[in-house]
């Protein structure tokens, strides 16, 4: 059976927004998300992390950095209870300064080929799932992949208000939005978000 799945954006959502965090001492959890992600799972929700890193198309970190943050942040939430189900990311850049990761690629959001990825590799269910963003194109990434809900939380980039009309609803954090998601309808009962018309 397809499974929901949360789509989650990194900075300014799990972790505090700070300009390409790319060291282990700059990644600090949005308080929170560690309930959050437990509750996701307990729900049956695939946990799915869809990350722009265009630090690495600017020459900021590399790639092996990235990495190593990544294992870093599946083996802290691993030890607290968490087990991500995918990490996606994208390194590209149409103008980047390092012409290796110079692409007009399809996963940088706002496009959404980070997500169309998931949704095949775990067989998930994009109408039942949702994404949580902080960002405009986080929306949109997930609109062009068809994600039933999309999301914002105030603990990134102040928010626009092109971003907030074009958002299903507005949270201070994730822990509030997966709150009222899991309120409103449990997948394990009801495959689907509910009907609003
Ligand atoms: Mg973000
Ligand atoms: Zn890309």
């Amino acid at each position: 059976m397809r499974r929901p799945a949360a789509f989650i954006d990194r900075d300014g959502v799990l972790n505090e927004e700070r300009a390409f965090v790319h060291r282990p001492e700059d990644f600090k959890l949005v308080p929170g998300a560690i309930e959050a992600l437990r509750l996701l799972q307990e729900a049956g929700y695939r946990l799915v992390v869809v990350t722009n890193q265009s630090g690495i198309a600017r020459g900021l970190y590399r790639e092996a950095d990235y990495l190593a943050l990544t294992a870093h942040m599946r083996s802290s939430l691993e030890a607290r209870g968490v087990r991500l189900d995918d990490v996606e990311y994208c390194p590209h850049l149409p103008d980047a300064p390092l012409a290796r990761y110079r692409v007009d690629c399809d996963c940088r959001k706002p496009r959404p080929g980070m997500l169309l990825k998931a949704i095949e590799a775990l067989d998930i269910e994009p109408r039942a799932s949702f994404l949580v963003g902080d960002r405009l194109s986080d929306v949109e990434a997930g609109r062009a992949a068809g994600v039933g809900r999309c999301f914002l939380v105030r603990t990134g980039y102040e928010l626009s208000e092109e971003a907030m009309a074009r958002a299903d609803g507005v949270y201070a954090d994730l822990l509030a939005c997966v709150r009222d998601v899991l309120n409103e309808w449990r997948p394990a009962a009801n495959p689907g978000p509910p009907d609003r018309s």
